[in-house]
């Protein structure tokens, strides 16, 4: 017999959620096994100057308890990674969660024994586990891309990624720093570092949109607002396409005059945040109303940056904006205004190697003190696949995913039994505002595994059709967007040399999804085999 009921890899939103159902409403034996020294998932790793996520405080949050959502208050518009983390520390301790935590244990290889019917799981400190439930909450964005750039071993001075930021901090005083990416961290980063460090070169690839994210402390005032309207805004963005409680203009932007249009923009600007791509109704479907919402983006960079080489290398010019995941940003473009910071512009001159003094363009030299990888990560698919996952007839996971990841819903693999995957590749996800995502998720898997119980059942898998089905719907709800057209875009796998380039999460939007896994559900799990035990034949 298994020990454990589930084993849950990851407490971050997911992880801590997930165990709270399976614990507290289904009463089973549950152990959640996690890397860090501590609860927080992608904000226990990502502490880098200025790390602050771009969905809204009181909606970046959990919905499940009114009592938690009552008593929790947010400071800021936008919740400041170490907010995100005492609040998830305060989840923890509110629901008890901790006792059932192994923290500093990293999974090395998890296996679906058949005959079992159990998942083996080896990990770094604690030798094998074995449960019947498998749950990966390991996050989408948590294995660090580090880019084999030739010399880095040599560099004399300090290197971080920011994805695995020291806890200690980085302190930049009187340095000369390098940043390396210009995408959503990167843009976060470079204005708190330039306040800091002597000086501050920004190593730029691909020049990205961003748009001003107008953070502010939440004041009494509009914090009761938000306390007594909670339910309607939960409503609002689990009936939503991406989980964010706010309305999506129903206008094309081909449909007003170009001041209107531009009067549209301003104000939307003026607001700040993912709500600009809401601007109108088809930004992220149609080209040409794409081009308007570039076009008023590049317009605000000439407007801002002073220098007009560094404003030209800045300005976005091979992608659709919104088509790679949009960064908000607080003086981003204001920053390269600052004397002490530069713009290295790669496409013209890439970097060629690290030395001990710095890095080595085609151009020159530049002189560092501590280099900042904002590179991002190996998305989705990287943290499955550092698990070291093998599944039932000698099928494992990095040969079944070498094409690309196959999954039905985004739930589970076929030939892994046992396994649910929280917001993985072929889900909505990374499209979405997280904790909706998650919550539509982990609720899934509890009444799932609650009706499996109930029926005496302790097996469930999918095939190998319902995953070609689900992987080619994907593919099509991704062409029907903008959004395979950013050559450069982790969505796409693109960032990563070597990763099959496949549009890997689901844009069918958030509610439609939800809905497709509440009618499998109510099918009897369609598409899922549900049994007593092993399989035969
Ligand atoms: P990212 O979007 O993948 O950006 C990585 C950056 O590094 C890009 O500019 C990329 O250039 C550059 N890069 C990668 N390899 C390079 C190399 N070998 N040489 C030079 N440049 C290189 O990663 P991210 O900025 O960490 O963001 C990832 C995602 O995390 C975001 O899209 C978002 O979903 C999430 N995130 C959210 C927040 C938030 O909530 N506010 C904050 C940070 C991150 P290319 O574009 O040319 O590849």
């Amino acid at each position: 017999m298994p020990v454990y009921d589930a084993i849950i890899v990851g407490a971050g939103f997911s992880g801590l959620y997930q165990l709270h159902q399976l614990r507290d409403q289904l009463g089973l034996n549950v152990l959640v096994i996690e890397a860090g020294d501590d609860v927080g998932g992608t904000w226990y790793w990502n502490r880098y100057p200025g790390a602050r996520c771009d969905s809204e405080s009181h909606y970046y949050s959990y919905s499940f308890s009114k009592a938690l959502q009552q008593e929790w208050r947010w400071s800021e518009r936008y919740p400041e990674h170490s907010e995100i983390r005492r609040y998830l520390g305060h989840v923890a301790d509110r629901f008890d969660l901790r006792r059932n935590i192994r923290l500093n244990t990293r999974v090395t290889a998890a296996r679906w024994d058949d005959a079992g019917n159990a998942w083996r799981i080896d990990t770094d400190s604690h030798g094998s586990l074995t449960a019947t439930f498998f749950i990966t909450a390991v996050g989408c964005l948590s294995a660090a891309n580090i880019p084999q750039i030739p010399g880095l071993d040599a560099f004399a001075g300090q290197w971080v990624h920011t994805g695995r930021w020291p806890q200690a901090g980085v302190d930049f005083t009187g340095k000369r720093v390098g940043l390396i990416g210009t995408g959503s961290t990167g843009i976060q980063a470079a204005p708190v570092i330039a306040a800091q460090a002597a000086h501050l070169t920004v190593f730029q690839r691909t020049a990205n949109y961003s748009i001003p994210s107008r953070n502010r402390p939440l004041g009494d005032e509009e914090w009761h607002a938000i306390q007594e309207s909670y339910d309607a805004i939960r409503e609002k963005a689990r009936a939503s396409t991406n989980g964010h409680p706010f309305d999506v203009s129903e206008t094309s932007a081909l449909d007003v005059d170009p001041e209107e249009r531009a009067r549209r923009y301003e104000r939307a600007w003026e607001t700040g945040g993912l709500r600009f791509r809401a601007t109108f109704s088809d930004l992220l479907k149609n080209l040409d109303a794409n081009a308007t919402a570039s076009d008023f983006i590049r317009g605000k960079i000439a407007g801002i940056v002073r220098d007009p080489v560094t404003a030209a290398a800045l300005t976005p010019l091979d992608h659709p904006f919104a088509s790679k995941r949009p960064p908000i940003d607080t003086n981003y473009f204001e920053t390269f205004n600052r004397d002490n910071v530069a713009l290295v512009d790669l496409k013209a001159a890439p970097i060629e190697r690290i030395e001990a003094g710095g890095i080595r363009t085609a151009d020159r030299l530049y002189e560092l003190d501590i280099i900042v990888f904002a590179t991002g990560f190996d998305a989705l698919t990287g943290p499955l696949l550092a698990l070291n996952i093998s599944g039932a007839d000698g099928h494992g996971l990095r040969d079944d995913w070498a094409a690309g990841p196959r999954s039905y819903l985004g739930l589970q693999t076929p030939h892994y039994p046992n396994m649910f995957t929280i917001t993985g590749p072929g889900s909505p996800s990374v499209l979405t505002n997280m904790p909706v995502a998650i919550e539509q998720h982990t609720q899934w898997i509890t009444a799932c595994i609650a009706h499996m119980r109930a029926q005496g059942l302790h097996r469930i898998e999918t095939t190998e059709a319902e995953a070609e089905a689900w992987v080619a719907h994907v593919n099509e709800a991704a062409h029907a967007t903008l959004l395979p057209l950013a050559n450069s875009s982790w969505y796409l796998g693109a960032n990563v040399p070597g990763k099959p380039r496949v549009f890997m999460p689901y844009a069918g939007g958030m509610a439609h999804y939800a809905g497709i896994c509440d009618d499998v559900a109510r099918d009897g799990y369609r598409g899922f085999t549900l049994s007593h035990a092993v399989q035969t034949g």
